[in-house]
């Protein structure tokens, strides 16, 4: 079974995010910039899969500037084989990075695709379920078990009050919640063989994809600070100030 696990270069989780002072958007000067989370996930999980014997192939797709390849490098020390980074300094909005990965997933064929459930910057969370929408696949979205038995996979999935399961006929597209692993560290050894592996560089042209962006952003700006909480000593007093001060009762 081939797999492709889409992986995106974002701000590292631990960064506060600041609002550029013009307010066009998010600074991502001099900041760290990491694997997006839900994709750690997804690569861990098809490596376990590869070393279950389930798996033969990973190839993992970046798309967006330069150092994506550094985000592909991360996934080649945790354990995929190869990777296709589509470069871009354009701002890849969900509909379009979804046309390039049915692109690419015309030309590799692979049996699954797995992707982040959202990408922790823009929390988009559409990505998985534009691509099953545009291949024509079954979804398996917000996946917090998988059990791959022949051509079919039994996803479990974290819904509102609830667990879900459903059963897909593969080919198919799963995104990954934060209950399905706990993605590995790399170990030195894989890093230093991380360098050696292939990433394949494409442009979006190459797969004559559009990808000008359908939204403009206004203004972003950060949320109001919110006023510094107080201590009550007892319930009654909590009732004169919701009384008093507050003016809510
Ligand atoms: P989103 O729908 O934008 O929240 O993203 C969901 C998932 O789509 C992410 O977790 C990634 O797996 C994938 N994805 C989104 N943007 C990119 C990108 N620029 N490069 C690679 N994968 C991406």
């Amino acid at each position: 079974m081939k797999v492709l696990v889409a992986v995106k270069r974002v701000i590292d989780y631990n960064v506060k995010i600041r609002v550029r002072a013009d307010g066009s958007g998010i600074e991502t000067n001099n900041v760290k910039m990491s694997m997006n989370p839900f994709d750690e996930i997804a690569i861990e999980e098809t490596i376990r899969l590869k070393e279950a014997g389930k798996v033969d192939e990973i190839v993992a797709v970046s798309m967006g500037a330069q150092q994506c390849q550094e985000t592909l490098r991360t996934a080649f020390a945790m354990g995929a084989d190869r990777g296709i980074h589509v470069l871009t300094e354009s701002t890849l909005e969900p509909l379009a990075v979804s046309k390039l990965l049915r692109a690419i997933v015309q030309e590799e064929n692979p049996d699954l695709v797995i992707l982040g459930k959202q990408a922790i910057d823009d929390d988009s969370n559409q990505c998985a379920q534009i691509l099953a929408g545009l291949l024509g696949w079954g979804q398996g979205t917000f996946a917090s078990k998988l059990d791959f038995i022949g051509r079919k996979v039994e996803v479990t999935r974290e819904v509102d009050g609830g667990l879900e399961t459903l059963w897909l006929a593969l080919p198919a597209v799963i995104s990954t919640d934060l209950r399905l692993n706990e993605p590995r560290y790399a170990s030195l050894p894989n890093i230093m063989k991380a360098k050696k592996k292939t990433i394949h560089q494409k442009k979006p042209e190459d797969y004559g994809v559009d990808i000008s962006p359908r939204l403009e952003t206004l203004k972003v700006e950060t949320p109001p600070t919110r006023a510094t909480g107080i201590k009550v000593a007892n319930a009654a007093e909590l009732a004169i100030k919701l009384r008093d001060e507050a003016g809510v009762i």
